[in-house]
């Protein structure tokens, strides 16, 4: 196992009704600035529950920061927190929202150009950023319980990720009941991207971290166990909050301690989000298969734990039951009703995996994924094999 450390200092308030208990956990004289999305709030009451938890405080409102929260709106944000002396934030929303407001606490905080703290290679605000609690209205990122964040740039079609030790939120409110109104689209979205954050901490060498595999196997497991009743029409409480807590601690860092980690699926799908505008989850479905094809030497071992343990396949050689493993992660993608071929979103898919091998040189990502070995060559393939 390799050495770690470990600290997250996120409170969660889990369960029905928990968005009340928000007034206790802010600071009485804060003067905070509540930070939302496209309106979905306002339509499933979460905006009247959080306004009426915090009726004694000061609070002043940003909406509409889109999905993959873009820098240009997120400027507009940073004036009023200048302007109106700002010292909290508020998140409600999914992870777009969180990642916006978590850049803020860091832009807050930080005497240049924001835009540079992301320009840096990853995990480079060291600072302490503002201090920001959060409502989660969609379960997928773990944005809620993590320091990191992603933001795009409209301006520059770029989209880059960030973060450090001082950008955890203080506190987070799960409640399963958000899950009611979010659009069976956006769950499977939530679904496909917490799996893919489990399999990007579990899918590498085989390693001595027992623990940690058996943690990220519990919840591609239990992924798979809620998927179709929170898909299903009906709403089913318990299916929610198992769905929630698993996206939650499937990036609150826990199973990611003692083991390579790769991320380079994440890395890859960014620029289909910036090039195409694919939901973030999406590009993660398309990707991983071929990236997991054409790593299969280095990860043939842990591919087949994984067809072992999560599918229980349990005939044919490693090889076999490693491509097996990898045949039965693109059928729960497309279970969910998630396509897994760059080509069955965009014709004009053909110059993609150049493209992603030149923004990958030009920013001199020479080495990413499991021990910094993948070049952008290495992309190119990989992006032109998920056509
Ligand atoms: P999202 O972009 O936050 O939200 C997607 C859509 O769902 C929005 O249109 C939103 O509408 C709607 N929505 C949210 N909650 C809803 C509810 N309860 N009912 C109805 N509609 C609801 O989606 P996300 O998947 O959570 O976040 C994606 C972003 O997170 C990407 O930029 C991705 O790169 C990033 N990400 C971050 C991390 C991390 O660790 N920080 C990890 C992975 C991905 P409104 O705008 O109207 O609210
Ligand atoms: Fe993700």
């Amino acid at each position: 196992m390799l050495n770690f450390e470990l600290k997250n200092p996120t409170k969660i308030l889990f369960g029905k009704g928990e968005i009340a208990k928000l007034a206790k956990e802010i600071p009485q004289d804060a003067n905070i600035l509540m930070l939302y999305g496209g309106g979905s709030i306002m339509k499933n009451g979460v905006y009247d529950q959080v306004k009426d938890a915090l009726k004694g405080h000061k609070i002043e409102e940003f909406g509409g920061i889109p999905a993959n929260p873009e820098y240009e709106v997120l400027m507009e944000a940073l004036k009023i927190i200048k302007e109106k002396n700002i010292n909290y934030l508020l998140a409600v929303g999914g992870g777009s929202v969180i990642d916006g407001t978590k850049f803020l606490s860091a832009a807050a905080n930080y005497d240049g150009e924001p835009w540079d703290i992301l320009r840096k290679p990853v995990r480079t605000f060291e600072g302490q950023g503002m201090p920001f609690a959060t409502v989660l209205t969609l379960p997928a990122t773990g944005s809620e319980m993590n320091s990191g964040y992603v933001i795009s740039r409209r301006g520059t079609g770029e989209k880059l990720s960030s973060g450090g030790p001082g950008l955890f939120p203080v506190v987070s409110v799960l409640d399963p009941e958000v899950v009611r109104s979010i659009p069976k689209n956006q769950i499977a979205n939530g679904i496909a991207d917490a799996y893919t954050h489990v399999l990007e901490q579990y899918m590498t060498y085989k390693t001595a971290a027992t623990l940690q595999d058996r943690f990220s196997e519990s919840i591609l497991q239990t992924l798979q166990e809620v998927a179709p009743k929170v898909m299903n029409e009906e709403f089913d409480y318990d299916a929610a909050a198992n769905f929630m807590w698993c996206c939650t601690m499937a990036l609150n860092g826990l199973i990611a301690k003692g083991v390579p980690t790769d991320w380079a699926v994440h890395g890859m799908g960014h620029e289909l989000t910036a090039q195409y505008g694919i939901d973030h989850a999406r590009t993660l479905a398309i990707i991983a298969p071929s990236h997991y094809r054409y790593n299969f030497n280095s990860k043939k071992e842990k591919l087949a734990q994984y067809a072992e343990r999560v599918w229980n396949i349990t005939e044919g050689t490693l090889e076999e039951k490693a491509e097996k493993g990898i045949q039965k992660m693109e059928e729960f993608f497309q279970s969910l009703g998630i396509k897994t071929k760059l080509s069955e979103y965009t014709d004009d898919y053909k110059d993609t995996a150049k493209k992603v091998e030149q923004a990958f040189t030009d920013r001199n990502w020479l080495g990413q994924g499991e021990y910094r070995k993948l070049t952008p060559q290495d992309a190119y393939k990989i992006v032109e094999m998920s056509y």
